[in-house]
């Protein structure tokens, strides 16, 4: 198979350390879901899940039945996976006939569900959302009396997994009288279902953020994204975690992920030179530049040009000019012996240095679920120790 222009390495021991960290944070006895929407946020389904099983995790939650349908492939036969996202009507019987677990946010969709269960023979596994207050999806609160009754009716073709919700913030703690209610209102649900009594196997609402700082909102089982790829859901709750522990003794979060790419090319270019495309770089001096085989179009944020760097032979070489589609320069006059192929490091160590992804979001405005979750499928990914 021929190369690609660059490549993602994954690291079973740092994942490992995440989950370590997590476990001590929320508590032995609470369920872990891990959310592997977004091709795992950048890192890869099929390469992710099954280090993550490594670890323990067996659980999977996925933002669409396309995405169940990589994790699928991916995964070990006895893990569970939930839909908390698009099922289209069409594919009902796909997921119900795979074990697929699914949100429902409509009552309509119960009674499709029992339909389609009932004349497959085999039970609908379903998470009811409520409507807490985050006002996307969610079963509105006028409709739970009749979708708990209609659940209880039809038991023997839905199976009454979960009643969850999710939380419209809780990364910043300014939106904490926001969490708040939605707990309140949570509960209210829950309490209902105990009068009505039929009560779910799971509840859950939290995400990352949630789970690791507001205890209150983990009940049976929280939803981990970006935290298990070793990334601070917001400098909030990174601070509040930090104001409860040692700083010294802290181990933390650690990125798992590592980018890199081969120097393309070499050449000197002239005092006063223009690189690339236009006006945007103008050589202040002799210099020596490498010419790098990605560009944006390859994940590489065109926001960079003139501002980001790279690491080759351990030392910073910043870019030079504008980012091209597939193509991008960096200054190697301060790095001596650079030759064509040496390793270019775009995110993550290189001996004694590093560049992190909040180096390229606080350039780009992108958050890093968002800067992750655009790095293009094609890039080949493995994992590492
Ligand atoms: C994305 C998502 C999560 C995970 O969120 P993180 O902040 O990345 O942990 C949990 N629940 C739902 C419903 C989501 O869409």
């Amino acid at each position: 198979m021929v190369k690609h222009s660059s490549r993602i390495v994954l690291s079973q021991s740092a994942l490992k350390g995440n989950y370590n960290f997590l476990r001590k944070k929320i508590g032995k006895d609470i369920k872990m879901a891990s959310v592997v929407k977004a091709n795992a946020y950048g890192h890869g389904i099929h390469q992710f899940v099954p280090m993550a099983e490594k670890c323990g995790v067996d659980c999977f939650a996925v933002a669409s039945s396309h995405e169940a349908e990589e994790v699928i492939e991916a995964c070990s036969e006895d893990s569970q996976i939930i839909i908390m996202g698009i099922l289209y009507e069409e594919d009902i019987p796909w997921a119900i006939k795979n074990d697929i677990q699914y949100y429902v946010f409509n009552y309509d969709r119960l009674e499709l569900s029992n339909r389609i269960a009932k004349d497959l023979g085999k039970k609908a596994i379903i998470h009811l959302e409520v409507e807490t207050g985050a006002n996307r999806t969610g079963l509105p609160k006028h409709d739970f009396d009749k979708a708990i009754n209609y659940l209880k009716e039809h038991k023997d073709n839905l199976q009454f997994e979960g009643l969850c919700t999710h939380l419209g913030g809780a990364e910043t703690i300014a939106n904490k009288f926001k969490i708040d209610a939605q707990i309140e209102r949570f509960d209210e649900f829950l309490n209902r279902c105990k009068e009505i009594g039929h009560e779910p196997n799971l509840r859950h609402m939290a995400s990352s953020a949630a789970a690791i700082a507001f205890e209150e909102t983990r009940y049976d089982m929280v939803r981990i994204g970006v935290s298990q790829y070793g990334f601070w859901p917001s400098p909030d709750i990174h601070y509040l975690h930090l104001r409860e522990t040692d700083k010294n003794v802290e181990k933390g979060l650690k990125r798992i992920f590592t980018w890199k790419t081969d120097v393309m090319d070499l050449r000197k270019v002239d005092e006063g030179e223009y690189i690339g495309y236009g006006t945007a770089y103008q050589a202040v001096q002799d210099m020596t530049i490498a010419v790098l085989p990605l560009g944006y179009s390859n994940g590489y944020p065109r926001a960079l040009s003139n501002k980001g760097y790279v690491l080759i032979k351990g030392k910073k070489a910043p870019v030079l000019g504008l980012i091209n589609m597939n193509l991008f320069m960096v200054n190697i006059t301060h790095i001596p012996d650079v030759e064509i192929g040496d390793e270019v490091v775009l995110v993550g160590r290189q001996k004694n240095n590093v560049i992190k992804v909040s180096s390229f979001t606080q350039q780009t405005h992108l958050l890093n679920a968002e800067m992750l979750s655009r790095l293009p499928t094609a890039i080949p990914r493995s994992p590492g120790p």
